[in-house]
């Protein structure tokens, strides 16, 4: 039993919040905290328990995450905030002894700029308070770090190529929308790709590689390669990968508009004077575009996520493995009034904290999902609305 702060009530805070109130047995007290307290009290209202209130807090403060932490004296945060505040949440836990779970890797404001390092330099003083902070604990990265570490430890011998394969074969009836919040995932999607080849970081140009891969239930969709975060890690855990990639679908109607974004300068993350006052063109896109939250009203179909691996069986013989998830919007909807984007976030983000929570995941020190037993985390993502699918020897398409 024990008590969590979630900071953050957007899309990924409405479900998280939804999914540790199911479990008093494990979340006893849940404070939502956020920047505007009353899209907490919204979300603390939806559910309806007493074990479940709100407060208020600016992020970027550890002056004001230290007040707020003193005040509840929680066991665990769970940050789906923005990537911004990871730094300053990592501090204030440190000041205060609060174990930390967060679903996207630090980015500096000013740089779209994907890397773990400034969260692996608090590795040492995590680990001497004694405290445990895990590191993108949502879909992906998260449940996709963890099917690579189920794959490596109950089938392979040696893993040498991993393709992490994202499709979200939804639609939501609107022109253009992005499916969480709309500043960080144009920020990730406009950079260059990269992918990993024999040691090495191999750059492409934003989007340049894309082929047909074939979802389970969904059909062909074209799949484009990104730079994602938990290739970084994933890489370093299982050295024997000679080759790990990340791929996404994107729709021709959302590409072009991502086109017109950026060829207008509205996807520009530094400022501009307006008026006699500075802006950011990309947070101005932000406050026009549909809130990611209230896409799950309308949004038909599903989200197929999972890892496609080739190497040696434990035997030594060659072996192909797919393991994945597929996620409808509408069950996602009206379980908790948000869509699978968000849904598939969530629901690992409270899986996570459970595992910490119950003794599972407790190892002082900053860690990736991958760094600890698979197992008892992927029975309770399936447990709690996320089951999973494995496919041997069939053919990965790539
Ligand atoms: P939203 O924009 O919907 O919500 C973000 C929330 O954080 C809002 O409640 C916002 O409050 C709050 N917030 C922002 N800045 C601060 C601050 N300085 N102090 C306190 N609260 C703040 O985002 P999402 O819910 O879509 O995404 C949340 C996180 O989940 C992101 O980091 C995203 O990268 C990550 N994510 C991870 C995925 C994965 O699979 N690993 C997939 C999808 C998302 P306010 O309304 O006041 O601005």
């Amino acid at each position: 039993m024990a008590k969590v702060i979630i900071i953050g009530a957007g899309g990924v805070g409405t479900v998280v919040a939804h999914k540790c109130a199911q479990h008093p047995e494990v979340f006893s007290e849940i404070v939502i905290a956020s920047r505007t307290r009353s899209k907490c009290d919204a979300v603390a209202a939806a559910i309806g328990k007493p074990n479940v209130t709100t407060d208020t807090v600016d992020a970027d403060s550890v002056e004001q995450l230290c007040e707020l932490f003193r005040r509840h004296k929680p066991a665990m945060v769970i940050n789906v905030a923005l990537p911004y505040q990871d730094l300053t949440i990592m501090d204030a836990c440190l000041e205060c002894g609060v174990n930390y779970l967060d679903t996207a890797n630090y980015e500096p404001r000013d740089v779209a700029h994907f890397e773990y390092s400034w969260q692996w330099a608090y590795r040492e003083r995590f680990e001497k308070a004694g405290l445990t902070a895990i590191l993108g604990c949502g879909f992906d990265p998260g449940v996709s770090g963890v099917f690579t570490a189920y794959a490596a430890k109950h089938y392979f011998s040696a893993m040498e190529t991993l393709d992490i394969v994202d499709c979200n074969a939804g639609n939501h009836g609107k022109a253009f929308a992005t499916n969480f919040n709309p500043e960080i995932n144009i920020r990730e999607i406009t950079q260059n790709g990269r992918y990993y080849k024999e040691g090495k970081w191999v750059v492409t140009k934003p989007l340049e590689f894309h082929r047909t891969l074939s979802y389970p239930n969904i059909g062909p969709r074209e799949s484009y390669l990104l730079y994602h975060e938990e290739l970084e890690s994933l890489v370093l855990n299982f050295p024997t990968i000679k080759q790990a990639r990340f791929w996404m679908t994107f729709g021709q109607e959302y590409l072009t508009h991502l086109r017109v974004i950026q060829d207008i300068g509205m996807a520009r993350i530094d400022e501009v004077e307006y008026n006699g006052q500075k802006i950011v063109p990309l947070q101005f896109l932000k406050a026009v575009l549909p809130n990611p939250q209230d896409l799950g009203k309308n949004y038909h179909g599903e989200t197929s996520i999972g890892c496609r691996i080739s190497g040696k069986d434990k035997e030594g013989k060659p072996l192909t493995y797919y393991i994945y998830n597929n996620c409808s919007h509408e069950e996602a909807y009206k379980e908790t009034g948000m869509q699978a984007v968000s849904y598939t976030t969530g629901v690992p983000a409270m899986c996570g904290a459970m595992m910490f929570l119950t003794g599972k995941w407790n190892k002082p020190g900053v860690h990736n999902v991958e760094e600890f037993d698979p197992d008892p985390f992927l029975t309770a993502v399936a447990e709690n609305g996320l089951p999973w699918h494995e496919e041997l020897n069939g053919d990965l398409e790539l």
